[in-house]
């Protein structure tokens, strides 16, 4: 097998950066990679929140071609478990978040800019460039037309990965030409949207193989209700388009050492789980005996949060009790409190973001509740069943990919209170009982990790490396 040398491009990447399930990726795909000898390295920005001990060894500066004229960006770089790490360092990644201000566009087009930049000062070139999300959806375009790249970097074959297809990266398109130093004859370009300029169409035209992370969602975003305005590009793209499902990082994510629990478990001895539902109900303030039923999401429209809200008064009168753990949307977070203001002792709301009560609420919760309007793969769910929590989730996309209705989990069709409550129910018909314990053993045999679908990215590395030669 011929080993790939990848670029691998992302705006987070774990444990150094993270909002949601991009960081999970972009940690453990080249880590899978360099298990199976290919070389990787990743590329991602240098925030001020960058959380890495020791940091980043400071190489200095390159001159990266911007906004018409030249930019400096520092870049660091460190080398973990077989994978290297380039970080771009500029002012614009100095601030409070990640994401959300309104010169997104701009400041990861920089990042995008100084990308090829950045791997020649590592001396690293790669054979395919993989690109992921908005962010750096940039870069097959940039690499097929852009001035001023390093040599070995114009043409380069690329993978472009779709892991939210609701965010994508939209400006005017003059600005945008001139940020990256493209010439104004693209303006006719995949990028061009209805006369607004997209990250992600262009990524669609230019990539030369094009992913997401679930063949259900691979299906699902070719169509209106999903496809947020790209659902005819994809339908364009045709079979330049597969489903790959994302694997779980099985070394973070592992009830028999997971060092954020009591006491570690596994299907053999749920001694731990009992514990670690101990635990989190007097974490937690949560009375009584009932049922748990968890939620650890970003709060946003995609997750649902809203009709697992509308029906938290009837979750509460079913049985169950609740522990949520979420940030995001303001009105939300709001909304989640006033929730468990009304039931306290049977609600209790953490907004922020906290990996370790992550951990417990996983280990320490009875059933997960994922009740997502889309969701491209879905990482929640699978942690769940490897913990011994049933997911109880709505059928769509990557959550229709992983699980099995009534054997590790349970689905439901309808975005709705109603379309939920009917599946809690169901779950709590069965909760307690020999067929609950035998799902529960069911969901934590399952095999999620990695290396099945890092092979399958691999060879398709090595198919449009192929097909560029
Ligand atoms: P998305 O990427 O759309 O947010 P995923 O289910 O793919 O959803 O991945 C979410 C990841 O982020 C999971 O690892 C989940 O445990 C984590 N996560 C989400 N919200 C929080 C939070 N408030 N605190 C800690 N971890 C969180």
């Amino acid at each position: 097998m011929d080993a790939v040398r990848v670029l691998f491009a992302s705006s987070e990447v774990h444990p150094y950066s993270k909002t949601g399930g991009l960081a999970d990726v972009a940690a453990a795909l080249p880590r899978a990679l360099a298990a199976l000898g290919h070389e990787v390295l990743v590329v991602s920005p240098w925030y001020g929140s960058l959380s890495a001990d020791p940091p980043p060894l400071w190489i200095g500066d390159v001159e990266v071609p911007f906004a018409g004229g030249f930019e400096p960006v520092g870049v660091g770089t460190l080398e973990a478990m077989g994978v290297r790490y380039a970080f771009v360092g500029h002012r614009d990644f100095q601030r409070e978040d990640l994401y959300g201000y309104s010169d997104d566009v701009r400041r990861f087009s920089r990042f995008t800019r100084a990308i090829p930049a950045v791997a020649e000062r590592l001396g690293f070139r790669p054979a395919v460039v993989h690109a992921n999300d908005w962010h750096t959806a940039y870069l097959p375009l940039l690499l097929d037309h852009g001035w001023h790249l390093p040599h070995g970097f114009p043409g380069l074959p690329t993978v472009f990965t779709v892991h939210n297809v609701q965010y994508q990266g939209t400006s005017g398109i003059e600005e945008v030409l001139w940020w990256l130093r493209l010439p104004g004859a693209l303006a006719d370009d995949y990028l061009n949207h209805f006369g607004t300029a997209n990250a992600m169409q262009s990524a669609l035209g230019h990539a030369g193989r094009v992913t997401t992370v679930s063949p259900t969602y691979a299906d699902e975003i070719r169509r209106p209700e999903y496809g947020y305005g790209l659902d005819g590009t994809f339908r364009h793209i045709g079979d330049r388009m597969v489903g790959i499902l994302n694997g779980l990082d099985t070394d973070a994510w592992d009830p028999s050492r997971d060092p954020h629990l009591p006491q570690a478990y596994s299907a053999a001895d749920l001694h731990g789980k009992v514990r670690s539902g101990r635990e989190l109900r007097t974490r937690l303030g949560l009375a009584g005996e009932t049922p748990v039923l968890g939620v650890v999401s970003r709060l946003a429209d995609q997750k649902g949060i809203d009709v697992l809200l509308a029906a938290g008064d009837r979750l509460v009168a079913q049985g169950w009790s609740l522990a949520l753990l979420g940030s995001g949307d303001p009105a939300l977070e709001r909304a989640v409190r006033e929730l468990a203001s009304r039931h306290a002792g049977r609600v209790r709301a953490v907004v922020g973001f906290d990996e370790a009560l992550a951990h417990l609420v996983y280990a320490g919760s009875d059933a997960l509740a994922v009740p997502s309007r889309f969701e491209p793969c879905g990482l929640s769910q699978m942690i769940a069943m490897r913990y011994g929590t049933l997911p109880i989730a709505r059928d769509t996309g990557g959550l229709h990919d992983t699980i099995d209705d009534e054997r590790t989990g349970f689905l439901f069709r309808h975005a709705d209170p109603e379309g939920l409550l009917w599946a809690t129910e169901r779950a709590l018909a069965l909760y307690g009982t020999e067929r609950w314990r035998a799902m529960v053993q069911r969901a934590m045999a399952l095999d999620f990790s990695w290396e099945r679908s890092a092979r399958h990215y691999a060879e398709l590395y090595r198919g449009v490396v192929a097909s560029a030669r």
